[in-house]
């Protein structure tokens, strides 16, 4: 008797032959996947306690959100159309800054919420400063059953930008603070949860850290084989920075001081040039892709057919909820498929399967978890998801890959599953309370605005 079998699926399997199985079966048990094949070839092997019927939907691996602020969920919406500086002096400093624990903890529950719900089953969370009670967010994870890397930020100066720019009060951090918080969260939390629960280096982009402090971190992080994740080269003044200060390209300065790597995930990189890429493929950096957020901020966007081609790992995030503002991994596959064949006037740049793979596998790597997810392969962790293809915008179904990129979104998962564990079933939510993370989300995050006396500004007339 195995814990679970879902039968009669499109399984989108990602294997390294790219195998899409029609009336497709997966069988799991302890946590994993045991077996993948026809229905009636699993069906004649297995006998399951839960049975889920995949009819009329495509089975996927769970999607791998690599760039995500848990906090800015509850923050979404408040700084629209505005310039960056602005955007993080006026808006989403003060309001980070302002942020209690009991705040974090709630803006995770949504973002967690919103990400099992639309198919996302592992996150990378970039940037958790300790206002935002790093324990609290752990438990968030365990609670909710999903899979997390979260980083802790680390910092030493103040940004580099002109004196407007310079970062609001509430979000400095003490540089030894944060390594403190940061291997003490390592010895409590790394692998907790049933080995869903990973602790990260956040780094601060250069200008907010010293070369002498990011050494450090890398060395530690080497030390303890920890991941280590950074904003880079996400606007022009990230490259203006590093030249006029240390001469060298963003890459270049990134990897002199330690932050490149094979536990290394690079995000954005909108103003990396192809002068750069060698850096990434040498030192297996992997690089997160935000098409969303760099559109919206009006960044830029990433050279990324090209760094594919040149053989970079690139991977896929929806960062945060004033810049994109959903956390759907749907809509971003949508964008990243579409944004740079607009770019290159060329409709064979980025095909629906680069996309899926971005989203799946390569995100797996960036984690350093290929072993276990990205795919649906006997052995695996058993992070799967079933869109419902019953659906307007799914009908007719020719292409499954097809669908998944370009027609599907969020609200069509049917199903989400982490680690063998059904967390959202019939598209509802299985381990966390809809309408209650709703109305807590809208009550904190009112008085959070008031807290922090942030005006959200309109263009019409609202009475
Ligand atoms: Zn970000």
């Amino acid at each position: 008797m195995t814990d679970l079998i879902i039968d009669g699926a499109t399984v989108i399997t990602m294997d390294t032959q790219r195998r899409i199985l029609t009336d497709g079966a997966v069988a799991v048990e302890d946590q994993r996947i045991i077996a993948v094949g026809k229905s009636h070839e699993i069906k004649q092997k297995f006998s399951a306690e839960t049975r889920i019927s995949g009819r009329n939907k495509i089975l996927i691996p769970g999607l791998i959100d690599c760039h995500v602020h848990l906090a800015q969920a509850m923050i979404r919406g408040t700084a629209d159309d505005v310039d960056l500086i602005p955007w993080l002096r006026d808006y989403v400093w003060v309001l980070q800054g302002n942020y209690t624990p009991e705040d974090g903890r709630v803006s995770a529950e949504l973002c967690i919420a919103e990400m099992l719900k639309s198919g996302t089953t592992s996150f990378l969370e970039s940037m958790i400063h300790k206002r935002y009670g790093m324990d609290g967010i752990a438990q968030v994870v365990e609670r909710t059953g999903i899979r997390g890397c979260l980083s802790k930020l680390f910092m030493d100066w103040t940004g580099y930008a002109d004196e407007e720019a310079i970062m609001y009060e509430g979000m400095i951090e003490d540089p030894q603070e944060c390594i403190a918080e940061t291997l003490s969260m390592h010895n409590k939390w790394q692998g907790a949860a049933d080995g869903r629960v990973f602790i990260w280096w956040g780094a601060r982009t250069p200008g907010a850290v010293s070369p002498e402090l990011y050494r450090q971190v890398a060395d530690l992080a080497r030390k303890r084989h920890m991941g280590i994740t950074m904003h880079l080269g996400e606007v022009k003044e990230d490259v203006e920075y590093t030249k006029s200060q240390f001469n060298q390209s963003p890459a270049e300065f990134a990897r002199d001081v330690g932050m490149m790597g094979k536990n290394v995930v690079l995000v954005h990189g909108v103003w990396i040039t192809p002068e750069e890429f060698p850096i990434y493929v040498e030192t297996g950096t992997h690089m997160c892709h935000c098409p969303a957020s760099n559109a919206k901020l009006a960044s830029g966007i990433a050279l990324i057919p090209e760094m594919l081609e040149a053989g970079i790992n690139v991977c896929l995030g929806c960062d945060g909820g004033p810049s994109n503002n959903a956390y759907d991994m749907f809509r971003e596959m949508f964008l990243a498929a579409v944004i740079h064949k607009a770019r290159t006037l060329d409709p064979l740049t980025m095909p629906a399967e680069t996309v899926l793979e971005m989203a799946t596998i390569n995100g797996a790597k960036a984690l350093g978890l290929e072993k276990d997810i990205g795919s649906i392969e006997v052995g695996k962790k058993a992070d799967l998801v079933l869109v419902n293809t019953t659906q307007l915008n799914l009908a007719p179904t020719y292409n499954p890959v097809s669908n998944i990129i370009y027609a599907a979104n969020g609200f069509n998962v049917n199903t989400t599953i982490v680690n063998g564990q059904i967390l959202v079933h019939e598209g509802k939510l299985m381990t966390l309370d809809e309408e209650k993370v709703i109305e807590t989300a809208r009550e904190r995050g009112q008085k959070l605005l008031e807290r922090a006396d942030v005006k959200i500004q309109s263009r019409w007339q609202r009475d």
